[in-house]
């Protein structure tokens, strides 16, 4: 761990910063990394502020944009978090607080870092499946923090156990990593990143879809595949994403949401296999409640426009009133784990 102090220091100094960050900042331990980069704690030097920084590599920068002050071009991450980070942001978003750039090399993004704070994968893996109401505590507030999210005009579009951090005293959240983010009207969109490869489709003869792609403003009859899934996780990904890359951001963000609310109440995530997607019917294998079960379905609806929105599941019942003590024994009794009746068939190949 101390080798990593001295690489990060090491990476900035006498290089020409945008400002000098070793000046205001000191750099600690390794806290995780990802795909896109090395995330390390830190600490303001002015104020003693604990802080996160989050060093991003030019070559693995998945998408640039333009600042309006900048002569060089940013990461799109940076100018998402600084649009989120405006006028004080949300007590569900991370804050950016500040971010240099490297010459040459890369960036850093200085954040807030929570106290007490561990991501939502390290805390599930550590305590097992969680209980229905911290489950309904954390997912309340995602969905509301999406909420704003979107408000400004910006998708995350890699929700996910790893990309949300908690306060492990009050269970307070804070969704991070807007690595894979966009602008909002640019994400209905087909998108295409790295490497790409002409593939036949070789699921479905015929498009499962409601909206057949080849009716879309692209006109491909042969489906485009990217690889490998540079935006998202393919295993948080819909149906949709898997098949063709062709997704609309909300739809998309509340696949997401169930297969997270899943992993919460399970314990781990409801699909490891693309046909598992495909199929989109999630076996509980622990016992889940009734109304829980149901949310969980209607955000794995296989068809996009079948699927929630962020408002529709802030008024699920289950978002309402959790799950009642009295339901609770009843399903007891019934054993629990029996599908609920009433919800839509699963995809059937
Ligand atoms: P990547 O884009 O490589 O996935 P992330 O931004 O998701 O990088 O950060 C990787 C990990 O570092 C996270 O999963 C989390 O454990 C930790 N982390 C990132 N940002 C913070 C933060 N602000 N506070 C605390 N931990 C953080
Ligand atoms: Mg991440
Ligand atoms: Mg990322």
């Amino acid at each position: 761990k101390r080798d990593m102090e001295f690489d990060l220091e090491e990476e900035v100094r006498g290089k020409n910063v945008k400002e000098p960050f070793l000046s205001q900042y000191r750099c600690g331990p390794l806290l995780g990394s990802g795909g896109f980069g090395s995330v390390f704690s830190g600490q303001r030097l002015s104020d003693g502020l604990q802080v996160a920084i989050k060093q991003i590599a030019v070559d693995r920068v998945q998408k640039w944009t333009r600042l309006p002050d900048e002569v060089n071009p940013v990461p799109m991450e940076i100018a998402l978090l600084q649009q989120l980070s405006e006028d004080g942001g949300h007590p569900g978003v991370i804050r950016m607080l500040d971010w240099f750039e490297v010459e040459g090399r890369g960036f850093l993004l200085v954040m807030e870092r929570p106290p007490h704070c561990q991501d939502l994968f390290d805390f599930i893996t550590e305590r097992g499946a969680l209980s229905e109401s911290l489950a309904l505590r954390i997912f309340h507030q995602v969905v509301e923090a999406l909420r704003f999210i979107h408000s400004r005009g910006v998708v995350h579009l890699d929700i996910k156990d790893e990309n949300i951090v908690i306060d492990t005293r009050t269970m307070d959240i804070k969704i991070i990593d807007f690595g894979s983010g966009a602008v909002l009207k640019d994400t209905p969109y087909r998108e295409f990143q790295g490497t790409q490869s002409l593939y036949t489709h070789s699921f479905f003869s015929t498009s499962p879809y409601k909206t057949p792609l080849s009716a879309s403003k692209f006109h491909v009859v042969t489906l485009l595949v990217s690889l490998p899934a540079s935006l998202g996780t393919r295993v948080y990904s819909p149906p949709e994403w898997i098949a063709s890359q062709c997704y609309e951001a909300v739809p998309l963000t509340v696949w997401s949401l169930g297969v997270l609310l899943f992993d919460m109440v399970c314990g781990d995530i409801p699909f490891e296999h693309d046909m598992e997607i495909y199929r989109a019917c999630p076996s509980f294998t622990r016992r889940v409640s009734k109304g829980c079960q149901s949310l969980i379905r209607w955000c794995l609806s296989f068809q996009p426009e079948d699927r929630p929105t962020l408002e529709e599941i802030l008024s699920h019942p289950w978002m309402k009133a959790g799950n009642d003590k009295e339901e609770e024994e009843e399903e007891e009794e019934r054993g629990g784990l029996r599908e609920e009746h009433g919800s839509l068939p699963c995809q059937s190949l």
